[in-house]
Formats: C-alpha cells, structure tokens, sequence
C-alpha cells in the first residue's frame, strides 16, 4: 500500500525504487533501479553547470534524460530542470505548422540563419503527431536544414520518436526549458497538421505560425479553420515571380476569412504575409511581425499573461493525464469498468450510475 500523502510515482526508498508511474511517457519500474550510464558520469551539478554554460552535448544528454522513459532518468532529469528554471524563459517561443511540403523546415532555416548571423541563439524542436502513432515520421525522415545544422549557434532537436500525445509534450515542453536556460534566444517548434498537434503546439509558444501554399483560386486551402483561428501570423510561402499571382490570391483570401476570426491573442490583429524561403525574400518581414507582436504583448501584459496561463494549464493537463492513468491501471477498475459498459449497453443501467459506481470503487481503493 501506498503512503497517501503523496504520488505514488514519488520513489518510496531513498529515491531509488519505484512502483507505479502516473506521469504520460514514464514506464512502470518494479525493480530495484541500478544507477544508468548516464546517471553514472554526469551529476545533477555537472548537468546544470554544463547546460548554463550552453554546453552542447551536456545539453543534448540531459534532454535525453527527459526523453528516457525509466523513473530514475525522470527523477534526475527534474532535479536539473528545478535547477535550471530560474534561468529560463528568456526566450521567444514561436510555433511553426502547415502541411507536409509547405516549406516548414525550409523556411526555419532560412530564418535560423539570418537570426544567427545577427547574433541570436536558435533552437529547433519539433512535435510529429505521426511518430507517435504510426512510428514513422513525416518530420524526420528527410534530411532537414543541414546549413543551420553546422552553425554551432543553432541546436536542432528532433521529436522524441515514441511514446503519447502527452509523453510527446512534456518532454518538448522540458526541453524547451533546457534551451533557453543554455541561452537560445528563439525556440521554434515545428509541428504537422495531424490530430491535436498544432492546439498542443499553440499551447507552449508565445507566437504561432501557420505557413500556406500559393493557391489558384482565391479559395481556401484545405486547412481546418480551427488552425487558422489559433495563429497571430499567416505565411504563403513560395511566392517567386512566376507565383506572385496566385501568392497574392491566397493571401487576400486569408485576410478577409481573418477579418471574421477572433484574433488568436488579445490586441493582435493577425496579418497575413508572403515569402520565398529558397530565394530568402519576405523572412525579415516575417521576423519583424514576431517583434513587433513582442512589443504589444509585452507592454499590454498579454505575453506574460499567456505564459502563466500556459504553466497553470500545463500542470492542469498533467493531472489530468496522471489521474486517468491512476484510475485505469487499478485492477479493480479494470474488471468492474468492462462490467458497467455491458449493464449500459443493455439498458439495466444507467450511464450515470455507472459512473457514480465506478469513481465508489475508485475512491473505497485508495
Ligand atoms: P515541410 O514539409 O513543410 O517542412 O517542407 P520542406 O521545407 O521540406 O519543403 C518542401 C519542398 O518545397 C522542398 O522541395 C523545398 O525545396 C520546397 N520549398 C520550400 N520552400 C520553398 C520556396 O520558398 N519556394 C519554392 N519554389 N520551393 C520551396
């Protein structure tokens, strides 16, 4: 039995054995753990040093703890992220999503690397939706922005390749934090339009991107208006000379369906803006709208505003996570749940009363 004064994913023994894990993404442990490798070289100080001196490869092991789905990679991996939080923060956050081909990764390149030239620190992680489902990647498997990829003041992250929706966005959120306490100046986050990803994307970034393509008619393209709704910036991407045209339609068409749109943050009014990632035109306008969304958000206290109401929900859904976890994964539960499910689909029970039976259940187990 579980001392009921704190979570049962809280080690019972001197930190170092665990029972059952509620958090998204952290495997059950039943054994002893023996110390990893990594725990082995590295202490808590040596990462928190290492990640505040903007080591890469400290940097780099550390979000491999994050992503490390054993208990004791978790319980240090907190350690140094409490260690390191004062420190971050300090960045932009900016998501960036569209469909496959649009020129995502093109595009962050190119930016990247004018931001670096300009002497910012860029950091590149990304949500892929599909990796979790399908083990595939629609993000990963290209080889993307190899330049920015060399630049020492660039760091490059892919998606962690398994694991839940939930699991996905807590480390990417923890690695966020890493970066800007090892003191990257602008974090994008690049997502696909698949499932939940770009509302959990919106849901981490001060700005939110959506990049378009240039399209024949003044039509819009097949993009969930929901997504729309969420971005404080439009981008056609690819308008050359021999698009203009048709990056022009596109982008009239966005700004008249945006004029009927609740604005995704308060005293922003969304623009929309054409460019060419492969012939870099049109990218300081884009960095000029992140700034000057700064400035506004900053003075009108909306900025930090979201960042805490960001953190508050942050904690919110991890409860949420943990608690539906705990509740499945109790064996009683486990029986009766099939048992309700039956009784309702016959009529002998209400829908309610099952509920009320099972949370019974639930809380006479505790
Ligand atoms: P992603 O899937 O959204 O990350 O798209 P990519 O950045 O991989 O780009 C998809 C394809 O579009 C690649 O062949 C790019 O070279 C091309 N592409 C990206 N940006 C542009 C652009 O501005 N103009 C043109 N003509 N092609 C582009």
């Amino acid at each position: 039995m579980q001392n009921k004064s704190k979570p049962e994913w809280i080690p019972d023994n001197a930190g170092n054995e665990y029972t059952t894990s509620i958090m998204p993404g952290i495997k059950d442990i039943k054994h002893k753990s023996k110390p990893g490798k990594t725990a082995k070289h590295l202490t808590v100080d040596d990462y928190t040093n290492g990640i505040l001196a903007g080591n890469i490869t400290i940097l780099s092991k550390a979000i491999t703890l994050i992503e490390s789905n054993a208990q004791r990679h978790y319980h240090l991996a907190q350690d140094v992220l409490k260690n390191v939080l004062p420190y971050s923060g300090n960045s932009i956050r900016i998501g960036v999503t569209g469909s496959p081909g649009a020129g995502k990764s093109t595009l962050i390149e190119s930016l990247g690397l004018k931001l670096i030239k300009n002497g910012l620190k860029v950091a590149v992680l990304a949500i892929d939706p599909s990796s979790t489902v399908t083990h595939g990647s629609i993000l990963g498997d290209k080889t993307r922005m190899e330049s920015l990829s060399q630049e020492t003041r660039a760091f490059i992250r892919p998606s962690p390749s398994s694991g839940t929706l939930g699991g996905v966005t807590r480390k990417t959120r923890e690695t966020m934090l890493l970066c800007e306490a090892a003191g990257y100046d602008v974090i994008l986050i690049e997502t696909v339009g698949v499932g939940q990803s770009e509302t959990t994307v919106r849901s981490m970034v001060d700005f939110f991107m959506l990049l378009l393509l240039p399209e024949a008619g003044d039509e819009l393209q097949g993009i969930k208006k929901g997504v729309v709704e969420l971005a404080d910036l439009l981008v056609v991407n690819k308008a050359e000379a021999q698009n203009k045209m048709r990056a022009e339609l596109t982008q009239r068409a966005y700004s008249n369906a945006l004029s009927l749109l609740q604005p995704a943050t308060k005293g922003w009014s969304p623009k929309v803006l054409t460019c060419s990632a492969v012939e870099e035109t049109g990218i300081w306008e884009i960095w000029s709208a992140v700034n000057e969304f700064r400035l506004i958000t900053e003075d009108s206290g909306i900025f930090r505003e979201r960042r805490q109401k960001q953190l508050l929900d942050w904690v919110d859904t991890m409860l949420n996570d943990g608690l539906q976890r705990m509740f499945f994964d109790n064996p009683l539960i486990k029986s009766k749940y099939k048992i309700c499910q039956e009784a309702v689909l016959k009529g002998t029970m209400t829908p309610s009363q099952s509920v009320f039976d099972l949370l019974e259940i639930f809380r006479k187990t505790k």
